[in-house]
């Protein structure tokens, strides 16, 4: 279900498209999409304008797009997860575990954890079970995934 959200938000991310256009090019079902959305809009906000340029298929319809900032209460940068967020981009498929990040950004595990919730909410990331590029243990790692979609 994460995944799905992930990819309907990759879609509309900084870049409005017409319902028809996300539905097709997620290949879900209209009420799938409009159920993700509804999801999407827990965590970041949800731009649907009433008539705007669809960057798909040009046509000035009702589009949805979302920004790439999440919705929070702080919304202050946080310097710990765009560096977590660099180091998992710059090691592409290979994911990381949070012992490993944590020593990676001379931080603690726990102080780490706090971060990958946000860094969850990104869209582009997973957190899922494989080997750590680091230390070679099979454990819940972090991975980019925007290179494959
Ligand atoms: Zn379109
Ligand atoms: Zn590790």
């Amino acid at each position: 279900m994460t995944e799905r959200v992930a990819i309907i938000t990759a879609l509309i991310l900084e870049r409005p498209l017409c319902f028809d256009c996300l539905c097709a090019k997620s290949g879900m079902k209209p009420l799938s999409v409009n159920r993700l959305l509804g999801q999407i809009g827990r965590v970041v906000k949800v731009h649907r304008m009433p008539k705007a340029r669809c960057r798909s298929c040009g046509e000035n319809r009702p589009t949805v797009s979302v920004d790439r900032s999440p919705r929070e209460k702080n919304d202050a940068p946080d310097p710990l997860l765009h560096r977590a967020l660099a180091l998992l981009r710059s090691r592409a498929d290979k994911g990381v575990c949070t012992k490993c990040l944590g020593e990676a950004l001379g931080r603690s595990a726990k102080d780490v954890q706090t971060s990958l919730q946000r860094i969850e909410q990104h869209a582009g990331f997973r957190r899922q079970f494989g080997t750590c590029a680091i230390c070679e243990k099979h454990r819940l790692v972090l991975e980019a995934s925007d290179s494959r979609s």
